[in-house]
Parts: C-alpha cells; sequence; structure tokens
C-alpha cells in the first residue's frame, strides 16, 4: 500500500542533494528529500575546508573540470543573490625547491585547459610582495579561490527548495526500493514509522550511503554498483595567528592536495586535509599527527612551532577506488549502466564536490529530461 506520491524522490540531504531539490523545485517538479539525520549537511557537507575551488588540478573534460568550474562562478554569483558569506582571497600554490617549481608549469597549464580564470605564475619577489612570511621560490597565484559559509549556503539551497514547494523529511532514512510500472515504490522509516512512496524518479544523492542504497533496490545488479571505500582527512588549528592573507598550499603528491593552510570566512585558520585510508568511519582526530603536520607546514611556514598546533576535525571522502592510485571523478549512474529507468545514483562525490554543488544539481536536472 502506497502512503503517498511525489514525481522525484532525492535520498540526502548534503549540499549536493539540496542543490539537486532546490533545482528540480524551481522547474516546477514535485520533490521530496529525504535525509536520515535531524539537519541537513550533517555529514561529509560539514567536514570540509569550504573552499570554492577554482578547478585546476583535474583532467580536462573531466566531470570534476567542468562541474568544477562551472560551480564556482555559480556559487559566487548565488551566493551574492542570497546574502551568503563568500571571500575571494585568492590561493597561493606554492614551490619551496627547484624541483617543484618545474612542476608548477604542468598545474599552470592543467588550469588554463579547465577555463580556470586568472592563473599566473608569479615569481620569489613577487610571492614575497603578496605574502612576506611565506618561504618559496615560486608560486601560482589562482585569486578566483575562494571560501564559502557552507551552513549558510546549505540553509539557502533548504528554503528555496522549500519555498518552491519541496518537501524536506529529516529522521527519514531510505531502507528500500522495488521497481514498479510507475517508478518506484520506496519504503522510508520516517521518525520511527515505516512509509511507503511512490515516485516517477528516484535520486540517490547518499555520500557513503549511496552504494548501500543501490545494494537495496531491487533490479540494480550488485556487480554494477562501485565499491566504497573511505579516505580520512585530518585538520589541526593553531594558536598562532597565521600571517597570511591566502589559502596557501604546497604543490599537491600522494593523491591529496598536501597539508594546506585555509582560512574560513571569519578568519580562523586550520590546516589540512591530510590523506589517510580507513576501513571504519570515524571523526577522531590523532594528535600523534601534528609532527607530520609540522614537518609539511614548516617546509612553506618556518615560524611555526610544533606545539602551536592543535587537534580539529575530520572528514572522510567517499571514494571507489582502494587508494590514490587512480584519478576518480564524479560518478553519474544511470540506466545506460545498471539498467534501471527512473533511478540516477551519484557516487565518488568528494572534493570539489561543495564548490560544484550548483553545477551537479544542474547536470542532474538535464540527465533526467
Ligand atoms: C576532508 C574533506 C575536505 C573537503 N574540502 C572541500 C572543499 O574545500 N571544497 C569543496 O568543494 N569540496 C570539498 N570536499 C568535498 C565536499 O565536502 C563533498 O563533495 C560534498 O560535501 C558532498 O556532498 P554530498 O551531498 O554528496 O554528501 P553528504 O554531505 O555526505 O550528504 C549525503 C547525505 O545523505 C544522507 N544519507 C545517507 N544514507 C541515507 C539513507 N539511507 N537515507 C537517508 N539519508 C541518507 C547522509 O546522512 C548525508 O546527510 C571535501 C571533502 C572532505 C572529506
Amino acid at each position: 500500500m502506497v502512503d503517498a506520491k511525489t514525481d522525484r524522490l532525492i535520498i540526502g540531504a548534503g549540499a549536493v542533494g539540496l542543490a539537486i531539490a532546490r533545482q528540480l523545485a524551481m522547474a516546477g517538479d514535485q520533490v521530496v528529500l529525504i535525509e536520515s539525520n535531524s539537519s541537513f549537511g550533517m555529514e561529509t557537507s560539514s567536514r570540509n575546508s569550504e573552499v570554492i575551488h577554482a578547478g585546476i588540478y583535474y583532467p580536462a573534460n573531466s566531470h570534476k573540470a567542468r562541474l568544477c568550474v562551472k560551480g564556482a562562478h555559480m556559487m559566487y554569483a548565488y551566493c551574492a543573490a542570497r546574502g551568503v558569506k563568500t571571500n575571494q582571497l585568492g590561493k597561493l600554490i606554492v614551490a619551496t625547491d627547484h624541483e617543484q617549481e618545474a612542476r608548477l608549469d604542468t598545474i599552470l597549464k592543467a588550469g588554463k585547459a579547465n577555463d580556470v580564470p586568472d592563473l599566473t605564475l608569479i615569481g620569489k619577489d613577487q610571492v614575497h610582495a603578496l605574502e612576506p612570511d611565506l618561504r618559496a621560490v615560486a608560486a601560482i597565484h589562482s585569486p578566483f579561490t575562494g571560501v564559502v559559509d557552507s551552513h549558510n549556503y546549505m540553509a539557502a539551497l533548504e528554503a528555496d527548495a522549500e519555498n518552491h514547494g519541496a518537501i524536506i523529511a529529516y529522521q527519514s532514512r531510505f531502507i528500500d526500493a522495488e521497481k514498479h510500472s510507475y517508478g518506484y515504490h520506496v519504503r522510508i522509516n520516517s521518525q520511527g514509522e515505516e512509509i511507503i512512496f511512490a515516485c516517477q524518479t528516484l535520486i540517490n544523492a547518499a555520500g557513503h550511503g549511496a552504494h548501500l542504497v543501490s545494494h537495496a533496490i531491487s533490479g540494480i545488479a550488485a556487480d554494477t554498483t562501485p565499491p566504497h571505500y573511505m579516505a580520512k582527512g585530518q585538520y589541526f588549528t593553531t594558536t598562532r595567528k597565521p600571517p597570511f592573507q591566502h589559502l596557501i598550499y604546497p604543490v599537491p603528491s600522494g593523491g591529496g592536495l598536501g597539508i594546506h593552510l585555509t582560512l574560513d570566512c571569519s578568519g580562523g585558520a586550520r590546516f589540512g586535509p591530510d590523506i589517510n585510508w580507513v576501513d571504519q568511519p570515524s571523526y577522531d582526530v590523532d594528535p600523534a599527527y601534528a609532527d607530520q603536520f609540522h614537518q609539511s607546514i614548516s617546509t612553506y611556514w618556518p615560524a611555526l612551532k610544533r606545539d602551536e598546533l592543535v587537534p580539529a576535525w575530520a572528514g572522510l571522502r567517499p571514494k571507489i577506488w582502494p587508494d590514490g592510485s587512480h584519478f576518480q571523478d564524479f560518478t553519474f549512474h544511470d540506466a545506460s549502466i545498471h539498467g534501471c529507468e527512473g533511478y540516477l545514483a551519484l557516487y565518488a562525490i568528494d572534493s570539489p564536490g561543495l564548490t560544484s554543488s550548483l553545477a551537479i544539481a544542474e547536470y542532474v536536472a538535464e540527465r533526467l529530461i
């Protein structure tokens, strides 16, 4: 017995699910968004660096390259229109020796191929003029990079979606779904009560739960669902106020962007995230990592002392590869892959998923037509 019906049912109220709900509701669709937590953005969307990435590092024509650059433009415009704080601080990718300096050229070319605005390679003197306390032999300057108040960004998406008729149901967990002629019958545990929703289209934006959702839909062959891995990223903050005005990134290595310094919209500083592959989810920060953090940071900020680092928080990157040896793109599975019309699953929405969220939503809406 079906309890209620909707056109579109979305699973997961992180930044991506909220942006999709807003996009579809504004297009006039009937939308229901379900979220197992008691509010939006309590998982990966609130455990990140809040950086509006410019789209520099990603292979040309990948989803990440396209949706990040587009998403960053969209995010600045959206936040300005909705009164959400952003700060376009700009970013420096810093080479601290001549071997790293040689790698800046490749990064610059990749960024330019992706149409990242205003990227320039600058020498030691120009770096010094911008950031006198930074140790560097050269850098890439990306003035387009910034930070966003991610909580208020998601609150604005939620309000837009609801103002256009979307129903957002918290404490409502997807259990399973069956394919029917109309679309899907979706079993949901909503605040302890089990209900069945009928929907034409089912959209899976469940982040770390996305593979479990797909496994619980009748008709989806298990081998079409990608495996799920987690790469933990820890952050430290510092008792010393960093003297920097820009976001400071080392030259990337080992599958991550390196231990970088970001500043939030209120000027708070944090270092990280590092990258550790884990089997069990945990948001603990191991204080012993202060040594590694200090070693990395002191290559570009020698003045920082180890005992000025304080463990802060951690996030988990959803991955479909077991290590950092593959480039992982945003991954969208529709009927052409899993065989079930009307079901779209999003996997591997790690960084720059926050930046890309509005562009992902637009892309999802196009795929559903
Ligand atoms: C350490 C770290 C740093 C990052 N830094 C940046 C950055 O600076 N800039 C950037 O652009 N991106 C960054 N990212 C990436 C960005 O945070 C993510 O891409 C983005 O938040 C993903 O949003 P999402 O909505 O897909 O997932 P989530 O935020 O994880 O949302 C998924 C939601 O689905 C819900 N859910 C799961 N299963 C069910 C179920 N069965 N029923 C109902 N609900 C369910 C969950 O509760 C969750 O709320 C970073 C990520 C990490 C881990």
